[in-house]
């Protein structure tokens, strides 16, 4: 872990006009599991403009455990995310599942995320790594800590320093939670690099009901930021409905996490 661990405290990751600083800011990234139709993603990004959030996420490529579920609207997803990006000057984050797609996917999209499954797909990381372009690598469901980190080194070897870790949950007996959200992976992993580390607690949890508590839970732990899932009509979802937050869940979470970033003094850049 040479490169990820000889970084400054408050290291920067400058997208377009948003700075995600290290251990000073609290970035906040919303957005629908999957992209679904025009109308949705329209109304989540005039709803999440309201709110002040600056980076929208959404997947057109959906790794789904089965086969026969929704698997994403692919390059039509990509091209409503684009538009609606531009309409509402939003940064924007997607999935990439596969090395052939980097070229495209940077076109449209300036945050590629490597999801959970992917975390050991070290021909994925070594080609995301040479794009150059901000990276969310997610924690495997089944990686150790250090294993999570030399994932980013594999990224990082390449001369991208644009990553954000993200912890997401691991799996475990547990079955009342999708995952089992390690909170004390941040502090560990503060203890190794200065990288943000940002925390999904709704894949964390599996759970709309958890989202909120582990999302103060996170920023309490000292993450850099949460990314979160939300939805017009989650009972409607194509993916991801249990787990997605319906509008006014999220105007509360806000506002706890504003409390919670004021005592921290640390600066809210949503
Ligand atoms: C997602 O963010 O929608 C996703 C599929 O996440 P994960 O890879 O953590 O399951
Ligand atoms: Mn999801």
């Amino acid at each position: 872990m040479e490169l990820i661990k000889n970084l400054n405290k408050n290291f920067k990751i400058i997208i377009r006009d948003i700075e995600i600083i290290s251990n000073k800011n609290i970035t906040i990234i919303a957005g629908p599991c999957a992209i679904e139709n025009e109308k949705y993603l329209f109304e989540i990004a005039k709803f999440l403009k309201k709110c002040g959030i600056k980076i929208l996420r959404g997947g057109a490529f959906k790794p789904r455990t089965s086969p026969y579920d929704f698997q994403g609207l692919g390059i039509d997803g990509l091209k409503l995310l684009k538009d609606i990006a531009c309409e509402f000057n939003f940064i924007t984050v997607t999935e990439i599942l596969d090395p052939r797609d980097i070229e495209y996917i940077c076109e449209y999209c300036d945050i590629l995320q490597i999801g959970t499954r992917n975390m050991f797909n070290y021909s994925l990381l070594k080609e995301v790594g040479k794009a150059k372009k901000p990276v969310i690598l997610k924690r495997g469901w089944c990686a150790t800590i250090k294993e999570f980190l030399l994932a980013a080194e594999y990224i990082a070897i390449e001369g991208n320093y644009n990553i954000i870790l993200c912890e997401r949950g691991i799996r475990t007996f547990e079955s009342e939670t999708r995952n089992t959200l390690d909170l004390s992976s941040i502090p560990v992993i503060k203890s190794y690099t200065n990288l943000p580390i940002i925390v999904d607690p709704s894949h964390g949890t599996g759970k709309r009901e958890y989202v909120i508590p582990m999302s103060m839970a996170s920023i309490a732990a000292g993450a850099d930021g949460i990314m979160i899932e939300i939805h017009p009509n989650p009972e409607k979802a194509l993916s991801d409905g249990k787990q997605s937050l319906k509008f006014e869940d999220f105007k509360k979470l806000l506002e706890k996490i504003y409390k919670i970033s004021n005592v921290l003094n640390k600066e809210i850049k949503k």
